[in-house]
């Protein structure tokens, strides 16, 4: 069984939905500040809590966040965000092979974000996190 999403995979996938959520100012310095505590992150488990903290910091970053690790409160809604699905149950990970950044996708007609050289993501089966 895979383990339920935590902040982390919160922080790795709206990294590919900022532009979306915010404006293009905003959206850059979240993406800064999230790409150094997410290194960070990788050797220091107190960065998790930063990270918690950055993405509690703004109502709409919130929101999304609470809905990407409550699943079940997006199935109840109608109102959906981007990067959100709701009508497909679980989630497929995706990594970039190159700096793995990873991202989930949540609707099957969601679009697979590109990362680096404009890749797409390839899904993450059989990859260990
Ligand atoms: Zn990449």
């Amino acid at each position: 069984m895979s383990k339920e999403p935590d902040i982390l995979d919160a922080a790795h996938t709206i990294r590919f939905h900022l532009r979306e959520l915010l404006d293009d100012t905003e959206a850059e310095a979240l993406d800064r500040k999230l790409d150094a505590l997410l290194t960070k992150a990788e050797s220091d488990k107190a960065a998790e809590r930063q990270i918690e903290n950055l993405l509690c910091g703004n109502k709409t970053v919130r929101e999304w966040t609470h809905r990407f690790l409550n699943p079940d409160d997006v199935r109840k809604s109608y109102k959906k965000l981007p990067g959100e699905g709701g009508n497909v149950p679980g989630r497929e990970k995706y990594i970039c092979p190159c700096c793995n950044r990873w991202w989930f996708r949540r609707n099957v007609g969601q679009r697979i974000p590109t990362c680096c050289n404009s890749e797409a993501l390839v899904p993450a089966n059989g990859v260990k996190s």
